[in-house]
């Protein structure tokens, strides 16, 4: 699947000491059943009202409206904690097991499918937030807290009883807790997103995967830029073009792949293992 000038350049890239960075969005998790934020069974009635996410994934609802929009957030938390990684996701995490401290995971999903499968925490970057997580909503401390686990699986449209309801406030100022999650109307952070750490590793970068995702947020983007203006490998994974293909159609360094990342990546995976310059470390993925 390597064309001879990647394979040439993966080469030269594994004899150095330049990070290896995997960026993902939504696509890889859609192959595990998570509908994708933007997809039709993302919108959201109430009422006879249509929310679309990106009227409902916002401070601004979130300040009007917070039960419904904690309704929205525990049921795709339920879809979420349903789902199982696939193939996708367990090649990434041989690759973190193959790459170690060159390896870094910047994912903009939030359903956790990456540690899931076996990715370490401290080397991956939520850059949108985890549905693991809340903190207050009036910021009055800056701690995340972990999802209360008494409050359980939800259809779409149930509510939250009234105990459920007293989980979710927050311990120092007694006001509703909001997911730990980056809405539409915000920006990143390096507190609860790290999005500054993830944009310092992307200048030491040598060789970025991204992998479903449409480009269409800011960080990936200068992620993207800035590994391009160092001249890093830039390999797109994706089903369909995206934002980022046709800088990478023109680039010297840049190679796109298309179809399936559960399909692609066990392949990639195994293409990187017989590569040249290749040492192999003790694997216990
Ligand atoms: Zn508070």
């Amino acid at each position: 699947m390597l064309s001879k000038e990647l394979t040439y350049l993966l080469e030269k890239f594994l004899q150095g000491d330049r990070q290896l960075m995997v960026l993902t969005g939504a696509g890889v998790s859609a192959e595990s059943g998570i509908p994708t934020y933007r997809g039709v069974e993302g919108y959201w009635t109430k009422g006879s009202r249509n929310y679309k996410p990106e009227e409902i994934g916002t401070l601004r609802f979130f300040q009007k409206k917070p039960e419904e929009v904690w309704k929205f957030a525990l049921y795709r938390r339920t879809i979420c904690k349903r789902a199982q990684p696939n193939l996708g996701h367990t090649s990434i995490a041989k690759l973190e097991n193959i790459f170690r401290d060159r390896f870094t995971l910047i994912t903009q999903n939030v359903d956790g499918l990456h540690l899931k499968a076996g990715n370490s925490d401290h080397r991956t970057y939520q850059i949108h937030g985890d549905i693991d997580h809340i903190r207050c909503s009036l910021n009055c401390t800056r701690t995340l807290y972990e999802f209360p686990q008494e409050i359980g699986e939800k259809k779409q449209g149930e509510g939250l009883t009234g105990a459920e309801w007293e989980l979710l406030r927050c311990p120092e100022c007694d006001a509703i807790c909001r997911p730990n999650v980056l809405w539409f109307d915000e920006f990143y952070n390096e507190r609860y997103y790290r999005s500054e750490s993830a944009l310092k590793i992307a200048g030491k970068t040598g060789l970025l995967l991204i992998v479903g995702t449409m480009g269409t947020t800011n960080l990936p983007n200068q992620i993207f830029d800035t590994v391009r203006f160092k001249q890093g490998i830039v390999v797109d994974i994706n089903l369909e073009d995206n934002l980022f293909s046709e800088e990478i159609r023109d680039s010297r360094t840049g190679f796109l792949l298309r179809g399936k990342s559960s399909e692609l990546l066990p392949q990639l995976v195994d293409e990187i293992r017989k590569l040249r310059g290749w040492q192999p470390f003790e694997e216990s993925i």
